[in-house]
């Protein structure tokens, strides 16, 4: 029960890893928001939460749209009390090389990902600075430590991530609010279900583990991040990859 009675606001939280770290963290005894653009699906995760016997809120909230955002950070506090935990996971991809990589696809990929964390850290920020307290964990990726053909846009987003994680870090420390950020490697789920074979394969034989992560293996570090046997870890980017990046 290392999050016990805690609030954690997660995006994208109706599947994939959102899923995983929302089911970890009510595991430890938190409430949970699950945040993402399908209702239904969010809802689907916010009954498998109350089945562990915590409370969970459904929320439609498309992370691009500051608007939204704040009126979900708004209902959290109203049906909640506090938010205690942001994880900042809703993130898409459209591959393409550089050449043929459309504006579109560009802005589509940094508004979710970059602009989108953004949006949720300064909506939670108000609320964690006035109770004092915060934990802010943003889902990055290896590919914005080290780049990948085919991936400018998304590279560029998850660097961005980072840097964000550190100014946040830095700016409200002094508030008792930490901010982190975890670089997944090629973890097994939808967004990397749809990659071609020989990519995955390539990818594999680059994994000193030589598996692919799950998944759980995230959400653990997740709850780590958001608990109290973290505290002093703020302004850092985690890897967690099989070994495939190591500084
Ligand atoms: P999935 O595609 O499986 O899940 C992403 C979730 O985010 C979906 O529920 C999706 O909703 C939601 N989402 C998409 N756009 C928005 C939006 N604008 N606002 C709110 N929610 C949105 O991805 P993963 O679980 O694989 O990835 C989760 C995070 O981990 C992402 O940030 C990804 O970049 C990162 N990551 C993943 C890795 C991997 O190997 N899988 C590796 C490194 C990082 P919908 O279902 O409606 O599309």
């Amino acid at each position: 029960m290392r999050l016990k009675d805690k609030v954690a606001l997660i995006t994208g939280g109706a599947r994939g890893i959102g899923q995983a770290i929302a089911m970890a963290f009510a595991k430890e005894g938190a409430d949970i928001a699950v945040a993402d653009v399908n209702l239904e699906t969010a809802q689907k995760t916010a009954s498998e939460i109350e089945l562990l016997g915590r409370k969970a809120l459904a929320l439609e909230m498309d992370v691009t749209n500051y608007e939204k955002v704040e009126e979900g950070v708004n209902k959290i506090l109203d049906k909640m009390g506090k938010v205690d935990i942001l994880i900042n996971n809703a993130g898409i991809t459209k591959d393409n090389l550089l050449l043929r990589m459309s504006q579109s696809d560009w802005d589509a990929v940094i508004n979710v990902n970059l602009k989108g964390t953004f949006n949720c850290i300064k909506a939670v920020s108000r609320p964690m600075v006035k109770q004092r307290s915060g934990r802010i964990i943003s889902i990055a990726s290896i590919i914005g430590l080290m780049g990948n053909p085919g991936q400018a846009n998304y590279a560029a987003s998850k660097a961005g991530i980072i840097a964000l994680t550190k100014t946040v870090a830095k700016e409200l420390a002094s508030r008792n609010i930490n901010a982190n950020a975890i670089a997944p490697g090629f973890i097994q789920t939808e967004m990397t279900a749809k990659l071609p074979e020989d990519i995955k394969k390539r990818m594999l034989e680059a994994i000193p583990l030589a598996k692919l992560g799950s998944p759980g293996d995230v959400a653990n570090l997740c709850v780590f991040l958001a608990s109290d046997e973290s505290s002093y870890i703020t302004g850092q980017t985690i890897t967690i990859d099989g070994g495939m990046v190591m500084a």
